[in-house]
C-alpha cells in the first residue's frame, strides 16, 4: 500500500487511481459496472458515487464531481519545450446546497456518498474551440470529442507529445477566509477509456499542394538506367472507404483501394511491363501544436513553414501486406480514349528527342498503326491488425490531430530491369456508433449505491442525495467553464 498522501500528482492519477486518503480522511470514486479495460463511447452513461470518510470533523465549502477531457501537447523548440493543455470537456455534476451536510462539515466516523451520472456527449460545446481558424469546417472538426490516448492495452501509436485524457474527478474544496482562494483538501481521480463515435466523412479534396498525399504518379520505364525509354507508367489510386472500428476498439471493418494503371509504350512493339508485387504499409501521423491549429494539418504544407517552433508531427509505420501479383492482365487500347492526344503526341516527341534520333523511324511506326496504350486495375484489400495495435479514429482537436496514410508501392519489371511507384493515399478510420445505450430511458437508481455504502458502516452513512427529479436522461449535465 502506498504511503498516505492527500493529493496525487497528475501522472500518478493516470494509473487508474480511484482512491486517495490521509490518516484522517478517505475519498473514493466508485463507477458502477466498471472494470479496468471498460471503454466508453458516445452516449455511454457513467454512473457511480463518491465515498467520503473522515476520522475527524472536516470543514469544507463545496464538493465537485466532474467528467473532464484534457488534451496535452509538448513541443520541443529551440529554446525550451512548450507544454500546454486544453480542458475541452468539463461536465459538472449539479449538487444542491440542500444536499450538503449541516454546516458543511464531514463528521468524524460517518460515511458520505455523492452519486453522479454523466453521459459521453455527441459533441463539445462551441466555446470548446475559441481560437482563430481559417474555415468553419475546422471548428466543426474541433468540436468532436477526441479519443483517449496512451492508456489502451495495445500500442495506440501516440507520442508523448500529444495526449488526450478523460477522467472522473472529485474534489472537496475549502475557500480561504480572506482571499477566497479555493483549495482542494481531498481529491480522487479515475481515468477512463473513451472512444467516441466517428462517422465516415467524405473523401478529402486533395490537390498538388497537399504534400502528405500522392494520389497519382508517373514513372518512365527503361531497359536499364542509361537506355532509351520503353514507355511511361502511370499509377493512380482512389481513396478507400473508411475503416470503421467497433465501439470497444477490438474489431475493424475491411476496406480496399482501387489502383488504376496506364502504360503508354513509345512504340507498338514495346513490351508491356509485368506487375510483380504490391506492398502496403500504414503510416500513422500525429500532429501537435502549442497553440490552436487553424487548418487541417494533413492538408497543405502545415509543418514545413513553421519548423520545430510551436508545431510538430510524429509518424509511425505499420506493415499491412505484401502481395505478389499473379493474374494481372493489361487491357489493350488501340484508340487513346480518355488520353489527351496532344499530351500523348508531346510525350512521343520527347521520347524521340531522348532517343537522339530524328524521330522519323518511330513516327513512321505510329503513322502506320494507331498508337496503343494499356490499362489495368488492381483492387488492394486493406485490413488493420487491430489485435496487435489500437487504431484510434482519425480526429482533429484544437491542439492535436491523428491521420492515417496508406503507402502503396507497386513493383513492375520490364525487360531486365525493375521499377517501383509509391503512392500516399489517405485512409480514414472511424468508430461505429454503439446502439447499446439506445434503450436506456430510465434514470439510474442510486439506492443501490446508498445500500452499498450502508453495509458494514457504523454509524450509518450520510448521503448527499441528488433528488431523482434532477435526472433527465435525455439532458446532459450542464457544461461549466471551458478553459483553453
Ligand atoms: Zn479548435
Amino acid at each position: 500500500m502506498p504511503s498516505p498522501t492527500l493529493f496525487q500528482s497528475a501522472d500518478l492519477s493516470r494509473r487508474m487511481l480511484s482512491t486517495t486518503y490521509t490518516k484522517t480522511a478517505t475519498i473514493s470514486l466508485h463507477i458502477i459496472d466498471y472494470y479496468s479495460s471498460k471503454v466508453y463511447t458516445t452516449t455511454s452513461p457513467i454512473t457511480g458515487y463518491v465515498s467520503i470518510n473522515t476520522a475527524k470533523d472536516t470543514n469544507f465549502d463545496t464538493l465537485h464531481v466532474e467528467l473532464l477531457g484534457v488534451a496535452r501537447t509538448r513541443v520541443d523548440g529551440v529554446r525550451s519545450p512548450t507544454k500546454i493543455y486544453q480542458t475541452f470537456l468539463k461536465l459538472s455534476m449539479p449538487i444542491r446546497e440542500s444536499s450538503y451536510p449541516d454546516n458543511h462539515i464531514f463528521e468524524a466516523g460517518h460515511s458520505y456518498t455523492i452519486p453522479f451520472h454523466f453521459v459521453i456527449p455527441n459533441h463539445l460545446i462551441i466555446n470548446a474551440c475559441n481560437h482563430s481558424t481559417f474555415t468553419g469546417a475546422i471548428i466543426d472538426e474541433h468540436l468532436c470529442l477526441p479519443p483517449s490516448t496512451g492508456i489502451w492495452d495495445r500500442d495506440d501509436l501516440s507520442p508523448n507529445m500529444a495526449q488526450v485524457e478523460y477522467s472522473i474527478t472529485s474534489r472537496v474544496i475549502r475557500d480561504h477566509q480572506v482571499s477566497g482562494k479555493q483549495t482542494p483538501i481531498m481529491k480522487a481521480v479515475q481515468c477512463i477509456h473513451v472512444l467516441p463515435a466517428f462517422a465516415e466523412q467524405p473523401p478529402l479534396n486533395i490537390t498538388k499542394t497537399d504534400r502528405l498525399y500522392t494520389m497519382s504518379k508517373t514513372t518512365t520505364l527503361r531497359k536499364h538506367a542509361l537506355s532509351s525509354k520503353l514507355g511511361t507508367l502511370k499509377v493512380s489510386a482512389t481513396q478507400p472507404a473508411a475503416v470503421m472500428i467497433s465501439a470497444d476498439g477490438h474489431a475493424a471493418s475491411t476496406t480496399s483501394t482501387l489502383l488504376d494503371l496506364t502504360y503508354e509504350p513509345v512504340s507498338n512493339q514495346a513490351a508491356q511491363p509485368r506487375l510483380t508485387e504490391v506492398s502496403c504499409k500504414l503510416v500513422t501521423k500525429t500532429f501537435y501544436s502549442a497553440e490552436g491549429i487553424a487548418t487541417l494539418p494533413n492538408l497543405g504544407d502545415w509543418v514545413g513553414p513553421y519548423g520545430a517552433e510551436g508545431q510538430g508531427s510524429y509518424a509511425n509505420n505499420t506493415r499491412l501486406s505484401s502481395m505478389p501479383v499473379c493474374n494481372f492482365q493489361w487491357r489493350h487500347n488501340s484508340t487513346p480514349q480518355g488520353l489527351d492526344n496532344s499530351e500523348y503526341a508531346s510525350n512521343i516527341g520527347t521520347d524521340l528527342e531522348n532517343c537522339g534520333g530524328s524521330g522519323t523511324g518511330l513516327r513512321r511506326v505510329w503513322d502506320n498503326a494507331p498508337p496503343v496504350y494499356y490499362t489495368g486495375n488492381l483492387q488492394i484489400p486493406i485490413k488493420l491488425p487491430v489485435d496487435k495495435k489500437m487504431f484510434l479514429p482519425t480526429f482533429h482537436c484544437c491542439i492535436a490531430s491523428r491521420v492515417y496514410i496508406l503507402s502503396l508501392t507497386v513493383s513492375v519489371a520490364v525487360a531486365r530491369s525493375s521499377s517501383t511507384v509509391t503512392l500516399q493515399v489517405p485512409l480514414q478510420v472511424g468508430v461505429v456508433l454503439s446502439t447499446e445505450n439506445e434503450d436506456r430511458t430510465e434514470p439510474p437508481s442510486f439506492e443501490v449505491t446508498s445500500e452499498e455504502a450502508v453495509a458494514g458502516s457504523d454509524p450509518g452513512p450520510r448521503t448527499l442525495q441528488i433528488p431523482e427529479d434532477e435526472f433527465d436522461h435525455d439532458a446532459l449535465p450542464a457544461y461549466r467553464d471551458v478553459v483553453l
